[in-house]
């Protein structure tokens, strides 16, 4: 007996030129936040809007979100469709924004223009997020071809500024059309996977990052007496800030790292010329903490470690909280979502799929704040935000097809 998913299946694995076409167009078009020196997502948007009424959506939705430091003067956030036999709905949901390239001399072809070698496909955004934004279009297209009407309505939701702080992406959605999402609709965030496609996360850790200015004396290097080193002491800084791991030292299996962390990340320029001893120091603090930590406790620890440091050196120091996430309460492995999608892997690929939490903050944190289930799951490298950006075109198919399983009340098998 030839099922509906079957034939659903079939149309899908024709349709590795589609995946490649779709990589290619958003490639192509940076979408870089404010915050990452880019002008937004609104050049991916635009094309993703004709894209998607091509493929034949026509409940098509904007939820924009007014930032002045875009050209247009606004981040872009689309939902779309397709209607099934339910109002009911399963929500995939993708990022447009990708972080820049980083060194670009580490990266073998340019990082804006799709290469392609056999299933694998190579530019920044591929794998995170376009991935997940081409597995949603894959099932629509499917669904709208094989005018198959599932049990489950499939929702696409892409958002703006998931790399840079959320604010004008899904929490303004959530903010703005509260009734977008259903209380007893699923959600699926296809933003954090393994290799098999085996690892469901439900839970995160909570995010800190923190600011950190060192102010000390400015003077000639020729000099160093008069002055105060700022690198220097925000040097000696980063490595008392390693006293954070044997503070909050919990572990939890859930995780990996099992354990939280505490990352030096991001260093502002200081002096252009070598032969000025530098009086200003400003370098940034990656938190990832186990939920159990409140992240005040947190901020009290650096702020004592920075600043009995700086006193040492005689440089003054001022610790600012730049974003703050406390992790919500995680999805339980009894809700809905989990349950289908455990069921879907079960029967399409026969896998045995454990759950796990992150130390990676995703799309699934805003939702669970609010009280809604989602999963976070996706068949994937895993390689965001490294050179080389790159992403399989099988996996892509293979997760549209645990999507479309997922439609299906019972993953019991539809007579065509
Ligand atoms: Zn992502």
């Amino acid at each position: 007996m030839v099922t509906m998913l079957d034939t659903l299946f079939t149309y899908l694995d024709s349709q590795s030129d589609a995946v490649i076409r779709w990589q290619g167009e958003m490639t192509a078009r940076p979408a870089l936040g404010p915050d990452n020196n880019g002008a937004g997502e609104e050049a991916k948007a635009a094309w993703l809007m004709e894209e998607l009424s091509r493929l034949g959506l026509s409940d098509i939705s904007r939820h924009d979100c007014p930032d002045s430091r875009t050209p247009c003067g606004f981040r872009p956030n689309i939902a779309a469709r397709v209607p099934g036999k339910a109002a009911r709905t399963l929500w995939v949901i993708g990022h447009m924004d990708v972080v820049p390239p980083g060194d670009e001399s580490l990266w073998t072809s340019p990082p804006y223009a799709l290469r392609v070698e056999g299933d694998y496909i190579y530019g920044r955004g591929v794998e995170d997020n376009q991935q997940a934004i081409v597995t949603a279009m894959l099932a629509a297209d499917a669904l709208l071809r094989c005018r198959a009407t599932p049990d489950c309505s499939l929702g696409l939701l892409f958002v703006a500024d998931e790399e840079t702080g959320m604010a004008c992406g899904l929490p303004h959605v959530l903010a703005a059309a509260p009734d977008l999402i259903g209380p007893d609709d699923m959600i699926l965030v296809p933003d954090m996977g393994n290799r098999e496609g085996s690892m469901i996360e439900v839970a995160e850790k909570s995010l800190a990052w923190f600011r950190i200015t060192v102010t000390g004396k400015q003077c000639h290097a020729s000099t160093p007496e008069q002055g105060v080193n700022s690198l220097v002491v925000a040097s000696a800084c980063v490595l008392e800030l390693e006293r954070l791991y044997r503070i909050f030292k919990n572990k939890s299996a859930l995780f990996s790292p099992s354990w939280s962390t505490f990352v030096p990340s991001k260093k502002e320029a200081n002096v252009e010329n070598i032969n000025t001893l530098p009086g200003r120091d400003v370098f940034y603090l990656d938190c990832r903490v186990l939920p159990e930590y409140s992240l005040s406790a947190v901020e009290e620890a650096v702020r004592s470690i920075a600043e009995e440091t700086a006193a040492r050196y005689g440089a003054g120091i001022a610790v600012e909280l730049v974003h703050a996430e406390q992790a919500p309460a995680p999805t339980p492995e009894r809700a809905p979502v989990v349950q289908r999608l455990i069921k879907a892997l079960k029967k399409v690929r026969g896998l045995e799929p454990h759950i796990c939490g992150t130390g990676g903050q995703t799309l699934a944190a805003p939702l669970r704040h609010r009280g809604f289930d989602a999963a976070v799951w996706a068949t994937l490298m895993p390689n965001a935000h490294a050179p080389n950006e790159c992403s399989r075109i099988s996996a892509t198919i293979e997760d549209a097809k645990i999507v479309l399983a997922m439609l299906f009340d019972g993953l019991e098998p539809q007579a065509l």
